[in-house]
């Protein structure tokens, strides 16, 4: 961030700033850079999703799918290019490819017989400020004849602090509107559990960091009372960033009902995640 660069380089002296100043020159280039692709893959067809599976931790069914914006043809990761969509204000119009995009392979999906349930997509803050959004996702479920409960909506802890007013209302419409929502990233930011109780979601994502933190022999009572929270409150909970046998044996023995993570699958493609359909994927794992 350049206010804090700048912030340090005063601390240090002024050879620092030097440093600091071409790393900041650096940075704007390439995010300059980073803006130039998006502007055209935004045009020219350049975006994908990505499937990731959520496990059903009792029946190890497949209870929904994640959709994963990536770029076609670069090795760009989302933690880098959404950010700068988002600054760009390009994610609001991603945000609706996104959602359009769902809604076909759900369609897709449905009329090829897969025993389907949900499909989660990702929800920045920044669009919330697409104030038709909700029309605009009520008018392609219907003109689809998609009932709303196929879709779930991840919206950030953090994006609850920012502008909440803000995003309460909009969860009310959401909620009106018959769509699932999902908290996401949750436990890194600092929402007060009485803030939780009046959210109207259905789930909330255990961030990754936190598993990894707590999921140890150290600690791990913490992920106990983090599920009995989620409980509490009437909320389903998503582990997110799996990668070890261990650590689902421990969300077993917790309680947690769904499990996401590279131990099951990556987010892969259409194709590529066609073949795990309808697969027990916890059995897989078993007899691997
Ligand atoms: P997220 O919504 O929290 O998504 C989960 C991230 O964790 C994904 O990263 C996923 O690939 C990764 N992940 C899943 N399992 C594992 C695992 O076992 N190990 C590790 N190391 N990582 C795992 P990804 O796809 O890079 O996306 C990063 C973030 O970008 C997402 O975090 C989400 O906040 C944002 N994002 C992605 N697609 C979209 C989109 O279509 N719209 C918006 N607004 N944001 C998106
Ligand atoms: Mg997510
Ligand atoms: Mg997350
Ligand atoms: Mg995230």
């Amino acid at each position: 961030n350049a206010d804090t660069a700048m912030y340090k380089a005063k601390l240090s002296g002024k050879d620092n700033y030097v440093f600091y100043h071409d790393e900041m020159k650096e940075e704007l280039r390439k995010k300059s850079e980073i803006e130039g692709i998006l502007r055209q893959a935004f045009r020219e067809d350049g975006f994908l999703l990505h499937y990731q599976p959520q496990v059903d931790v009792n029946t190890g069914e497949i209870a929904s799918f994640e959709a994963l914006l990536r770029l076609k043809d670069f090795n760009i990761s989302p933690g880098v290019f959404i950010g700068v969509a988002e600054e760009i204000g390009l994610i609001v119009d991603i945000g609706r490819w996104v959602t359009k995009e769902v809604i076909n392979q759900l369609v897709r999906w449905r009329e090829q017989g897969y025993p389907l349930k949900t499909v989660s997509l990702n929800y920045s803050n920044r669009q919330l400020r697409d104030v038709d959004y909700i029309p605009f996702l009520n008018n392609l479920l219907v003109s689809n004849g998609l009932d709303p409960e196929y879709i779930e909506i991840e919206i950030t802890e953090s994006s609850l602090l920012e502008e909440s007013l803000q995003t309460l209302e909009f969860l009310d419409r959401l909620k009106e509107l018959g769509v699932k929502i999902a908290l996401d990233d949750f436990g890194i930011g600092y929402s007060s559990i009485n803030y939780l109780s009046y959210i109207p979601a259905n789930k909330v994502k255990l961030d990754k960091s936190l598993s990894d933190k707590f999921l140890g022999v150290h600690n791990s009572s913490v992920i106990d009372s983090i599920i009995a929270l989620a409980h509490g409150l009437e909320l389903e909970i998503t582990a997110e960033g799996i990668e070890e046998y261990n650590q689902f044996i421990r969300l077993k023995e917790a309680g947690c009902d769904y499990i996401q993570g590279y131990l099951f699958s990556r987010p892969v493609g259409v194709d590529e995640i066609e073949k795990v359909y309808g697969t027990n994927l916890i059995e897989s794992l078993n007899n691997a």
